[in-house]
């Protein structure tokens, strides 16, 4: 899953970008509104939700919800502020915004608050991703197999997780190291497609652990695909 962070505070920011990386979210910070609307309208790139700050250089928060809304763009938006007066919730509210938390706050409230944002969306992922016997665990990032009435499991890396959430989401399409690298890295982390082959190859490993290596076939001179 994929979050832009709109926050110019570059404490808070750097605070938020590291517990999100800690729980296998991909994460583009931005500082600035004018820049996070470039980012959330960029065509190869789709963000799962946002988190913007109100006051912001550039677009304000506020501004920025009201924008994507008018240009119908659904993504769940939660504001963050140092104002918390009723008035200011029903601004943000009216705005577009989906949920609102006041600083300061903790990390363990903002990660509530975006898995009930997830929870809130129908397009998003439910608590599990199945793919024939293979089981993918959003909550524990462990992919499980039942092989001979036996369930056989593997714990995967945040890039592994997130490798192979692509895949099952994107079952018999040719995946192009390209399309992984602008999905899956953050934008400005200038990653080598040899860094998506060397990924490949652990994933490979772990599905191995598994008996499935079959899965994920490599499409030469093209991609993967993963069956
Ligand atoms: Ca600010």
């Amino acid at each position: 899953m994929r979050i832009l962070l709109v926050e110019d505070e570059p404490d808070l920011g750097t605070a938020i970008r590291r517990i999100l990386h800690q729980h296998k979210y991909v994460v583009d910070w931005v500082q600035d509104g004018t820049e996070a609307w470039h980012y959330l309208t960029l065509a190869d790139v789709s963000y799962t939700l946002a988190v913007v700050d109100w006051m912001l250089p550039g677009l304000s928060g506020l501004e920025l919800c009201q924008r994507l809304r008018v240009h119908q763009y659904s993504l769940p938006i939660l504001i963050l502020t140092a104002r918390d007066s009723q008035a200011d919730k029903v601004a943000g509210l009216d705005a577009g915004a989906d949920d609102y938390l006041v600083k300061p706050f903790g990390m363990e409230e903002l990660l509530a608050r975006l898995r009930a944002l997830q929870r809130r969306a129908p397009q998003f992922q439910p608590a599990q991703l199945q793919v024939d016997t293979l089981t993918l665990d959003y909550g524990t990032h462990i992919l499980s197999t039942v092989a001979a009435g036996r369930i056989e499991h593997v714990e995967l890396t945040s890039k592994e997780f997130q490798i192979l959430e692509y895949f099952m989401t994107h079952i018999g399409h040719i995946v192009t190291s390209q399309q992984l690298l602008a999905q899956l890295w953050d934008l400005g982390a200038e990653p080598t497609s040899n860094v998506v082959a060397a990924q490949i190859r652990l994933l490979r490993r772990k599905l191995a652990e598994l008996g499935h290596e079959h899965r994920l076939e490599t499409v030469y001179g093209m991609g993967y695909r993963f069956h």
